[in-house]
């Protein structure tokens, strides 16, 4: 199977074609990322996100098709993210998948984009279901049971900020770039983790639920009574969030493996992290050093897999069809969509 992808969910007009299930290829992958449109504002302007894809998709689309060297006709079917998501920007995407798919006769595949996310690593590697997906990003911070192609479970969630969010806004305080996840991890190389001292919130509660609200205003409190900060109280600032950060997520991990343990006793778990946060260092040294310490598998997929991409949608497109003809032509696109409520297999008109 020979799938054309498309994703537009956020600040990525991407477009990709992807080849499998059994000799598994990206035969192209093109990602245009809107970040000049929205670094005066220090975040995304959703306006502004859905007419740069419109600007912008018919040409990633074409350029897609023509580095996997393929037309219309070579691809089987069209998949694209219908949500959740900026809603101009999905519908931007999705009505493009739509009209592609008509004129070529070919059907058309609604995707979560966080099943995107979800079974990315089953295109990058050998992996069998089930796993445990930590999905770190802008927008997400969820623990997810992947229990087979449209099949989610979800183990628990932020109840206030997302991580990546939680980097942006720390990166402002701080007076430093958007977006602010790559500013704040440079700086804390530098920095002293031990200067000052950050909650973990929510650790003593059962469950995988986390917080980072809390955390943020309390990094705002501490900075507040040391104005003007200097260059070194800002690394020793930014060491010691990212530091709370990995703690948080490596416990909470420790415990999505003694979930998984209990459900399969037999299967060894397995974690796949995705989203833009796993590209963090410390982060990934944290999950990594706290799969092994439970003879766990830690997968993160190539860097570029991680972030929005639409090599993503068209595997998880592709992972659909190969179970059954699907014809998601009556589907509308929707901003809201968990992943563990209602599943692309049964997605109704978008009631
Ligand atoms: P979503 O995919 O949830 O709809 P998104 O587009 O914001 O939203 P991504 O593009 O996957 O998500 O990730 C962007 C986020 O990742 C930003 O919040 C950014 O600060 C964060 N991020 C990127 N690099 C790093 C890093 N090295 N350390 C921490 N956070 C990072
Ligand atoms: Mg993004
Ligand atoms: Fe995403």
């Amino acid at each position: 199977l020979t799938i054309l992808g498309i994703e537009t969910s956020c600040d990525e007009t991407a477009a990709a074609v992807v080849r499998g299930p059994v000799d598994r290829a990206i035969l192209s992958n093109v990602v245009r990322s809107q970040f000049d449109e929205h670094k005066a504002f220090g975040g995304v302007v959703p306006e502004i996100a859905a007419r740069a894809h419109i600007e912008v998709l018919d040409k990633i689309v074409a350029q897609a098709l023509d580095e996997a060297g393929c037309s219309f006709d070579d691809i089987d079917a069209v998949a694209a993210t219908a949500g959740p998501g900026l809603i101009g920007g999905v519908i931007v995407g999705f009505l493009t998948a739509k009209a592609i798919a008509m004129a070529a006769g070919k059907p058309l595949i609604a995707v979560n984009h966080l099943e995107g996310h979800a079974l990315t690593a089953r295109l990058t590697d050998d992996l069998e279901f089930p796993f445990l997906l930590l999905l770190v990003s802008g927008g997400h911070t969820q623990f997810l049971m992947v229990r087979g192609v449209g099949d989610y479970e979800r183990l628990g969630t932020t109840i206030d900020d997302a991580i990546g969010e939680a980097f942006d806004k720390t990166a402002k305080l701080l007076g430093l770039p958007y977006p602010g996840g790559p500013a704040v991890e440079r700086l804390a190389r530098d920095g002293d983790v031990t200067r000052f001292a950050l909650p973990r919130p929510l650790l003593d509660r059962p469950g995988l639920d986390m917080s980072f609200a809390g955390l943020k205003t309390a990094l705002r409190t501490q900075a507040k009574k040391l104005e003007p900060i200097d260059d070194q109280t800002v690394a020793d600032l930014c060491a010691g969030f990212q530091r709370a950060v990995a703690d948080v997520l490596a416990a909470r991990t420790r415990r999505a493996f003694d979930l998984f343990r209990e459900q399969y006793p037999r299967i060894t778990p397995t974690i796949v992290v995705a989203g833009g946060v796993a590209a963090n260092g410390e982060i990934r040294a944290a999950l990594l050093k706290a799969s092994e310490e439970a003879g766990a598998r830690f997968v993160a997929p190539p860097m570029a897999l991680c972030t929005d991409n639409a090599a993503m949608i068209a595997w998880a497109g592709l992972e659909r069809l190969r179970l059954g003809p699907v014809d998601d032509m009556g589907v509308s696109p929707r901003p809201r969509w968990p992943l563990d409520q209602e599943n692309s297999g049964v997605l109704g008109s978008g009631k």
